[in-house]
């Protein structure tokens, strides 16, 4: 019987989840559910001196945002939990204890000064850095700060099959007699994720490419305790668009940074899987159904993936645009609650708020956005700047365009349904009467109710801040045209 696929994602809770590391928990995830398998997310807390406080809950948070689930764990009450390794602390130290009684690891007395001037010597005499393995034959018993070492075989090679690499060779001379347990009885990460990795049946590991020269020592610790080691697959690595590691430079590097600036869970999915994953050489819109349906490790690529930030926003207008509006609406209001100005009355009309969103929504790359001053601060705010120049417009002139606008707003303050259909009939209409060109009368009037030169439809968005706003503003257009004559002709 074919054994099923289990995976597992596997942090370090050093810091905030960012793109790389969430990016190997989504492949991760994407392979249990293509093939009916398991996903598992297995904390790995076992340097105390760089966990960070706050960065397991970051992590959860992350995978929750993105639909991320996980199929078992300890029983929170209720819920379960991942797996905690400083909870299983008891399991690596008896198993730290096995290779000692078969020979294949030792304990260390050396002391951390000791350890430092012999690295401080290898380094003067430029030789590689590494244990001088000065305890490995001494037999020594466990002594308080002792560490216990893994004995590395003293030549030969290691060498395993990776599933987007293929054979990937280490010479054993180049690896340390690495530490498997520290002095404090906690495990290093080599000891805990492999006894973890057998324990936990995982069948598959998809990690960053930067675990790639720790493997052989995994690979070595695999054979020590008999166990069968897992498929291999390493990552490509992602890189800026400037092609250097991808960094806080490169604009956000935490997935929750993109939470709060306004990118949806499905286009962080969808691009995420772009990362190194590709169906062919021009599909770039996949639903999460369409990604688990697709997903295969033989199409994952061996070079570095790319992170380019106009790609991302350009996709996140395109699910924004997608959403159904009231979905728009909901998931908008929190941005525009927060990021208007502190002058526009909160709690906001939320009536008002449905009528502007669909004109919003085309236009946004993402939610925040919904609230800045060029979407649709014109909407909410009492009064708008700008620059009376952008009024005039240069073809005609600025007389000619002060007389259209005096003669629109004569116009307009006769109607009585002020809606889009029937502001449109009598501009277009005027048009004809006055002799000028729609984008002469259009723009200025644009620029008269909104203060922008690109905004949303001007009918529909005359429609939504009503008539009296619209004519007020185009009342004060024509007398900033009229301020504007002597001084600035
Ligand atoms: N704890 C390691 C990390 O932070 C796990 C690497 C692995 O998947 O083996 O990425």
């Amino acid at each position: 019987m074919i054994s099923p696929v289990r995976v597992r994602y596997a942090p370090s809770p050093t810091g905030l989840p960012h793109v790389g590391n969430i990016r190997t928990a989504f492949f991760n995830w994407l392979l249990a559910r293509h093939t009916c398998g398991q996903f598992i997310v297995r904390i790995e807390d076992t340097d105390v001196a760089r966990t960070v406080p706050g960065a397991t809950e970051g992590i959860l948070e992350g995978l929750k945002w993105l639909g991320i689930d996980w199929d078992e764990g300890p029983n929170n009450g209720g819920d379960f939990g991942p797996y905690f390794q400083s909870q299983r602390l008891d399991i690596y130290q008896k198993m730290a204890q096995q290779l000692i009684s078969q020979g294949q690891a030792y304990y260390c007395h050396c002391s951390s000064q000791r350890l430092e001037q012999m690295r401080a010597a290898q380094i003067a005499d430029k030789k590689p850095t590494g244990y001088d393995r000065h305890c490995r034959d001494a037999e020594l018993d466990y002594t308080k700060g002792a560490v216990i070492r893994f004995k590395m075989p003293l030549d030969g090679s290691t060498s395993f099959n990776d599933s987007i690499r293929g054979k990937v060779t280490f010479e054993n001379a180049n690896l340390d007699d690495f530490v498997l347990l520290k002095s404090d009885g906690y495990p290093t990460y080599h000891l805990a994720n492999i006894v973890d990795d057998n324990l936990m049946r995982i069948s598959h590991v998809l990690r960053a490419e930067e675990w790639l020269s720790s493997t052989p020592k995994h690979i070595l610790l695999y054979a020590a305790f008999g166990y069968p080691a897992p498929v291999f697959a390493h990552l490509p690595i992602i890189l800026g668009s400037d092609r250097s590691k991808l960094s806080k430079r490169h604009g956000a590097v935490s997935i929750l940074d993109y939470k709060e600036q306004g990118y949806l869970p499905e286009t962080m999915i969808n691009f995420l899987a772009l990362l190194g994953w590709a169906l062919d050489d021009k599909s770039e819109i996949f639903s999460r159904e369409e990604l688990i349906q697709n997903f295969s490790l033989e199409r994952i690529s061996q070079t570095s993936a790319i992170f380019n930030k106009e790609k991302l926003d350009w996709m996140n207008g395109v699910y924004i645009r997608k959403l159904p509006l009231p979905e728009f609406a909901r998931l908008s209001l929190p941005f525009l609650e927060n990021g208007l100005p502190s002058n526009v009355k909160r709690p906001l009309n939320t009536n008002y708020v449905e009528k502007v969103l669909p004109l919003v929504q085309e236009r946004v790359k993402t939610l925040s956005e919904t609230a800045t001053a060029e979407i649709s601060g014109f909407f909410f705010g009492e009064n708008i700047e700008y620059d009376t120049s952008l009024l005039i417009d240069k073809k005609i002139g600025y007389q000619k365009t002060l007389d259209i606008l005096q003669i629109a707003r004569a116009k307009l303050d006769e109607l009585e349904t002020f809606e889009a259909p029937a502001l449109e009939l009598l501009l277009r209409n005027l048009i004809e009467e006055i002799g000028v060109k729609a984008g002469q009368l259009f723009g200025t009037l644009r620029t008269a109710v909104t203060g922008l030169t690109a905004t949303p439809p001007l009918f529909q968005t005359m429609e939504v801040l009503g008539k009296n706003i619209s004519l007020r503003r185009i009342d004060e257009a024509i007398s900033k045209l009229g301020n504007y004559l002597p001084t600035e002709l």
